[in-house]
């Protein structure tokens, strides 16, 4: 099973007076489903795409075992 992350951007909370700012966050989806269906989501509000697309490589190391040997 390979997982793939990915981002998606949306508006943040409405505030008086400015336009909201868009957020960021990462999802994973396995590679191989045709229909991409959400394995998983961040639960923050990320300001740039790298921020959000980190925390989902990050939550992807966190899944395998054995990649955290190789980081050894
Ligand atoms: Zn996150």
């Amino acid at each position: 099973m390979a997982l793939k992350i990915r981002v998606l951007a949306s508006h943040g909370p409405l505030r008086r007076g400015t336009v909201p700012p868009l957020v960021y966050r990462a999802e994973a989806y396995e590679e191989a489903d045709r229909f991409r269906e959400r394995m998983w989501g961040c639960a923050h509000d990320h300001e740039s795409v790298e921020h959000a697309f980190n925390c989902g490589v990050e939550w992807l190391n966190d899944q395998s075992d054995e990649t955290a040997v190789q980081m050894a």
